[in-house]
């Protein structure tokens, strides 16, 4: 990497992180993090670019951007699991492009999603939290739970593994992302692309800040600031229009459509009284940015048995708001961010076979939070193209 951007990133990193793991040992890390720099990266900026294109016309109300994917991936998905994420999202857009009559990016939360921040930094149990298989295990064992450095070279080599498959099958363009969360391993991937002397995270296609980790003053969204990559930044109901109208001039300074995806996640409750506001604000920026509507993390809720559990019909309901919300402003509602798998989980309630409390214990398989299920996406992505004008 050129100097200049290599004094930048190591300005930017040296700011505030939230949500890094307590990395027990400096030496180790050094030398995972030495390694890891050595190996390509896993995206092309060709390819970066063009889905650069697309969320372009996203932006300028031309096409639809539909992520999704697991909450958690995980080191031991099975081939099956990933073509049935993958197939799952493709079915989904060729649901809406029939039903909305506009074309569909497909994004994955795909080869990558191996980071996840948490509220607290030890579980029910006392242990310390599990924080994604890039930095340790879920098993509930206090050895298994302290972070390992080596696992992101795992995390790097299943996410090779991961994207040889969807590149080799029937797939076509799924572009990646994940939650740039854990800087060390995107640090690794940083490449500057002479052809544009532009410096891309080589990581994913597109990559997003949390809502847990967009402090103003923080690494995570200085980072952001560097990349070429088309970027997301969450925001919950605490986030006020000034604080999204600076993201919108930090992130997108040029003014380029399509550069900043702005993935609201406000609960069904919220999703009216909070967003006219944000959306407002952010075009009085003159920025054209995607808006897209993450209506999972605003509305999760844990059941009696104890299970992280969203109701289908409050997934449906924010939704709904946030298209709602659009046509009031005439703006254009451009997409929606999921969490959802191939596989028949039981993690969701309700949908078209309407799983129930109780049935939630039948096959609940996620290490974070809970996925819609195949028939439940799909029943999701019907119920989308609905609420098109
Ligand atoms: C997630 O997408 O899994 C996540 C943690 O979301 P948020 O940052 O919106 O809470
Ligand atoms: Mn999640």
């Amino acid at each position: 990497m050129p100097s200049e951007w290599s004094e930048r990133v190591a300005a930017v990193l040296g700011r505030p992180a939230a949500q890094q793991p307590p990395w027990p040992d400096a030496g180790r890390l050094r030398s995972v993090s030495a390694f890891l720099a050595t190996l390509p990266p896993l995206v092309t900026p060709d390819e970066i670019r063009a889905l650069r294109r697309q969320t372009a016309r996203v932006a300028q109300g031309e096409a639809f951007l539909l992520q999704g994917g697991d909450c958690a991936e995980t080191f031991d998905a099975t081939r099956e699991h990933i073509a049935g994420n993958a197939a799952t999202l493709l079915r989904m857009a060729a649901v809406v492009t029939e039903g909305a009559g506009l074309p569909v990016v497909p994004v994955g939360r795909l080869a990558g999603q191996y980071a996840k921040p948490r509220s607290d930094s030890v579980d029910g149990l006392g242990l310390p939290v599990y924080r994604g298989d890039i930095v340790n295990a879920a098993a509930p064992d206090p050895r298994q739970r302290v972070p390992d450095p080596v696992r992101m070279i795992e995390a790097y080599r299943t996410a090779r593994a991961t994207l040889d498959q969807l590149r080799g099958g029937r797939f076509g363009a799924v572009h990646t992302s994940h939650e740039a969360l854990l800087l060390d391993y995107e640090r690794a991937q940083l490449m500057a692309d002479p052809a544009d002397g532009r410096l891309y995270g080589g990581s994913a296609h597109f990559l997003w800040i949390g809502e847990r980790t967009r402090q103003p003053d923080g690494a995570h969204v200085a980072l952001a600031e560097l990349l070429a990559n088309p970027v997301g930044i969450k925001l919950g109901p605490g986030t006020t229009p000034e604080l999204a109208a600076e993201y919108a001039e930090r992130l997108d300074p040029h003014g380029e459509p399509g550069r900043l995806t702005l993935i609201c996640r406000m609960g069904s409750d919220r999703v009216c009284d909070t967003l006219p506001a944000l959306v407002e604000r952010v075009a009085a920026t003159g920025r054209q940015v995607v808006w897209m509507c993450d209506p999972m993390h605003g509305n999760t809720r844990v059941s009696a048995m104890g299970y992280k559990t969203r109701h289908f019909d409050d997934v449906v309901e924010e939704l709904a708001g946030f298209f709602e919300v659009h046509r009031a402003l005439g703006t254009h509602p451009g997409g929606v961010h999921l969490e959802f798998t191939g596989d028949r989980v039981t993690e969701c309630l309700g949908g078209p076979r309407g799983v129930t409390e109780t049935g939630l214990s039948g096959r609940y398989e996620s290490t974070c939070d809970p996925r819609l299920n195949a028939e439940q996406a799909l029943e999701l992505a019907d119920r989308i193209t609905t609420l098109f004008p």
